[in-house]
């Protein structure tokens, strides 16, 4: 995809990681704005359009994770890539259950972290288009929202990806490392562990019991009238 002024925000405290990644964005072709502080980097996130958003959980004044918290809790959906200390698997899912769409431990190579940004911002954008209903559930696919007996859902793009996903699936089980490859790039060795996160936040915000557990197998969604 093209780079037509994608703008991105960078959140880190630290001023030569902060440089370095900036840097590199821009180089990529990205409108960066820094932030060195969670205040200044929540005024930006919830004032200022934004198509990504590279945040660090360690910052001084207010963590990442209020930071990400406070956006979501005020519908800022931009697409959120959190930055964890190395093997604090704590931050990572305290990172996701706020509405992280994705993470890259500490130490990286900036080169991963472009690429989870370009994959973030592709699905952000999405290309299909058609509307997928299921009982009280209906899904735009084109304007990427959900809705559950008529009330609108605040998804993430990973909760919407995994929602949706399950639903052109429907009436069939769909494995952990299926969804993995769906949901991250291939190139990724990506955790299946998180999955579950996802699986366990989606079925809290749809508040209706519709994505079933196949014990060893996966998770499926069935269409209204199958298996009565
Ligand atoms: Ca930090």
């Amino acid at each position: 995809m093209g780079h037509e002024t994608m703008r991105i925000l960078v959140v880190e405290d630290d001023k030569d990681l902060n440089r370095q990644l900036s840097e590199a964005l821009e180089e990529a072709g990205y409108v960066v704005d820094r932030a060195f502080d969670g205040d200044e980097g929540h005024f930006l996130g919830d004032t200022e359009p934004y198509d990504a958003v590279i945040l660090d959980i360690g910052l001084p004044q207010k963590d990442g994770i209020s930071v990400l918290e406070e956006w979501r809790s005020a519908d800022r959906v931009m697409p959120v890539l959190i930055l964890t200390a190395r093997d604090r698997w704590s931050d990572k899912v305290a990172g996701i259950d706020a509405g992280a769409d994705d993470y890259v431990a500490k130490p990286f190579h900036v080169e991963e972290v472009l690429a989870r940004v370009r994959a973030l911002i592709r699905r952000a954008a999405g290309h299909a288009s058609s509307e997928i209903s299921c009982g009280p559930l209906r899904l735009d696919t084109r304007g990427a929202k959900a809705t559950v007996n008529g009330v609108a859902l605040k998804l993430t793009s990973h909760e919407f990806r995994l929602l949706s996903y399950l639903l052109h699936h429907m009436d069939k089980v769909v494995s952990r490392t299926e969804l993995v490859e769906h949901m991250y790039d291939q190139d990724f060795d990506r955790d299946s562990n998180t999955i579950e996160v996802f699986v366990g936040r989606l079925r809290r915000k749809l508040g209706v019991d519709m994505i079933e557990t196949i014990r060893g197998l996966g998770y499926r969604i069935q269409a209204p009238g199958d298996g009565s």
